[in-house]
């Protein structure tokens, strides 16, 4: 399984200028394309090919000086980022993609890495011998990151990485920098859990709830944040545009929202830990957040607590320790009654559960999460818990 592990990188300004060049060329590639196979599309009803575009790419490298200096691995893998959101847009995970402003386009991808033996054949006499094959992106005899036609760049590997590194993506975020590696690493097997499985169920004003009961409260710090945010947008908005204080504070701005997002992350990865550390099964409901998000009153909340990012950390995180995340498609575990079964309708203001035909009382979401569980349990031929 692929896990990403994320270092700061250091660049000199010079490197940091040239870094900046780069993502604005994939940026302007990314959005040509798009607009390429808009065009092709009004023209011919029917889609322009990543295979078709890249052939393009290729010629143009051959006729433009500006493609010259940047390394063509992260130039062809933004075809394939353009590829993946038309694909999330048909399968209606996504929103119809968008043409790139500078502050949207943030990374670069180098899609292989390091240093590999490969085996050359001579033409003229038909000897085979090996040799080494440097690809663009790799870590040089110092350790630091060495990329082509960059150079060298001091990274702060903070911790070991461990597996194989498959990829590379550099990402710029506000005035620093970082290096995502993306390592290959096996499961581990044998691992005995305190628990055999749980249900857990999105709450509102809940983070989660378990089915046993446990309570994952939401992130108040978010809404903190989100007010030091207001505060702060406000300010650059009454600021002349373009003046020295506006600079200033539109990195403050940019800050913030870094900030959130490291705290939004922090707290995703504590409790997937937890979970996949508890439990050799865990049951989700599989949500389409697509479609909650358009109900405007869940929409916050459902963003702030970040459901699907939460969803993908436990999967891995899951499978990684030998356990697994298995997603059902429930119906009705908030309306019917975890003891008897009875379906019990309730609008999504009334918070607690109550059952006359057996008499119990539970809270509502705990009710669904141990709904979610006796639908899982049953799926995979567990017996049944309680
Ligand atoms: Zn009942």
């Amino acid at each position: 399984m692929r896990m990403n592990y994320k270092y700061e990188m250091f660049p000199n300004e010079e490197q940091r200028q040239t870094m900046d060049r780069w993502l604005s060329i994939c940026r302007q590639q990314y959005n040509s394309a798009l607009l390429d196979k808009q065009r092709f599309y009004q023209k011919n009803k029917t889609g322009l090919s990543r295979h078709a575009l890249q052939k393009q790419q290729t010629k143009d490298k051959q006729r433009f000086e500006l493609l010259k200096p940047i390394p063509s691995q992260p130039l062809q893998e933004v075809l394939f980022r353009l590829e993946k959101a038309y694909k999330n847009f048909f399968e209606g995970r996504a929103r119809y993609p968008k043409i790139k402003k500078h502050k949207d386009y943030t990374s670069m991808t180098f899609t292989q890495f390091g240093v590999e033996k490969r085996k050359v054949k001579n033409k003229k006499t038909g000897d085979v011998h090996v040799r080494d094959v440097r690809y663009a992106a790799s870590l040089d005899e110092n350790n630091h990151l060495l990329i082509s036609k960059l150079g060298s760049v001091y990274v702060n590997f903070h911790r070991p990485i461990e597996g194989k590194v498959k990829q590379v993506s550099i990402k710029r975020q506000g005035h620093r920098w970082f290096a995502i590696f993306s390592v290959e690493r096996h499961v581990n097997e044998t691992v005995d859990f305190p628990v055999q499985s749980t249900g857990v169920d999105v709450g509102i004003h809940k983070f989660a709830v378990l089915s046993d009961g446990t309570n994952v409260e939401n992130p108040r710090f978010l809404l903190k944040a989100e007010k030091k945010l207001k505060r702060a947008q406000k300010k650059l908005s009454r600021m002349t545009q373009g003046s020295n204080n506006w600079k200033k504070q539109r990195q403050n701005v940019q800050q913030l929202h870094i900030k959130i997002a490291n705290q939004r992350r922090d707290f995703l990865h504590k409790r997937s830990y937890h979970l996949s550390k508890m439990y050799k099964v865990v049951f989700v409901e599989d949500l389409k957040i697509q479609n909650m998000v358009k109900n405007r009153h869940l929409a916050k909340s459902i963003h702030d607590a970040g459901w699907g990012a939460f969803c993908r950390k436990l999967e891995y995180k899951c499978n990684n320790n030998g356990g697994t995340l298995v997603k059902i498609k429930a119906h009705y575990t908030s309306q019917d009654c975890s003891s008897c079964g009875k379906r019990v309708k309730k609008a999504l203001s009334v918070r607690t559960h109550v059952c006359k035909s057996c008499g119990t009382v539970l809270d509502r979401d705990h009710n669904a999460a141990i709904n979610i569980e006796k639908v899982g349990r049953d799926l995979l031929g567990l017996c049944p818990t309680v």
